[in-house]
């Protein structure tokens, strides 16, 4: 994902490498709505927006355990994590029709994390051409869409159905 070109997000980076507080942990203790951007939360993990986001719609699904390490995430909490993020793209090609998606986490600083301490998944809807769009825009936060209105869609569209409990 790194070839877009998107320097909004070096705020984003820099803002948030501070070592108190988790931005994701500190998200879930928020009432959901527009502060917090959280769209939807399951038994063990959370569908939240991206604040400083690469494309519109583009949302991350979090586990509500503080874990850093992919290997060190269970097995539940995996298996909740794919159905949340299938869940994410029933509900975006309801409201945008991407034309794909990028889907991953980066595990670890050199990898590109801005917050390592927290694993976390994207899922950033791609359209042919957003990458030029991206780029002419000459540093300035531009997305056709605002974030408030992005989540009122995503909510509205999200799929009724919960994840089976055991
Ligand atoms: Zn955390």
């Amino acid at each position: 994902m790194d070839h877009i070109w998107s320097p909004w997000r070096m705020k984003y980076i820099r803002r948030h490498k501070s070592p108190k507080g988790c931005v994701f942990c500190d998200a879930v203790k928020m009432e959901d709505g527009d502060k917090n951007l959280i769209i939807t939360r399951g038994e063990l993990a959370y569908v939240i927006m991206n604040r400083y986001p690469y494309t519109s719609g583009h949302i991350m699904i979090v586990p509500f355990k503080h874990v850093g390490k992919f290997e060190n995430m269970d097995q539940e909490t995996s298996a909740e994590i794919m159905f949340l993020t299938r869940q994410g793209i029933i509900a975006l090609e309801k409201i945008y029709q991407p034309d794909g998606y990028n889907m991953g986490a980066n595990l670890g600083a050199s990898a590109g994390a801005g917050i390592e301490s927290h694993i976390h998944f994207h899922l950033v809807p791609r359209w042919g051409g957003d990458t030029n769009f991206m780029s002419s825009i000459g540093g300035i936060r531009v997305l056709p869409e605002d974030l408030t209105e992005t989540l009122e869609h995503l909510k509205d569209a999200w799929p009724k159905e919960t994840y089976p409990s055991k």
